[in-house]
């Protein structure tokens, strides 16, 4: 290596959020993370919400009075469509153009 050209590339130590550490080397020093391998859904498989800026409680608190709404199928629509055509069908048939009289 030649020299007076390379940084200072001292052990390091990692702290995540969740409590894991560990010690790699780095130019930068400690290094501080919000999430490591250990705890990242993509590695755990596991769902976690990453919510560093309380969006999510944001959320939870701007639709906490709003009532959640069964989602429909594809299936419970067109059922739904056909009972309500059953009880009033709807108008097919088309009034039959009266023969203007000639004047
Ligand atoms: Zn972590």
């Amino acid at each position: 290596m030649r020299e007076n050209i390379h940084p200072a590339y001292p052990n390091a130590k990692v702290h995540c959020a969740c409590g894991a550490s560990w010690v790699t080397r780095s130019t930068h020093g400690d290094l501080h993370l919000d999430i490591c391998s250990n705890c990242h859904p993509f590695f755990t498989g596991k769902q976690k919400l990453i919510d560093t800026q309380g969006r999510v409680d944001r959320f939870r608190r701007k639709y906490a009075n709003t009532p959640a709404q069964p989602v429909k199928s594809k299936k419970e629509v067109k059922a739904a469509a056909k009972a309500a055509e059953r009880k009033a069908p709807a108008k097919k048939a088309k009034a039959k153009k009266e023969p203007q009289a000639k004047t």
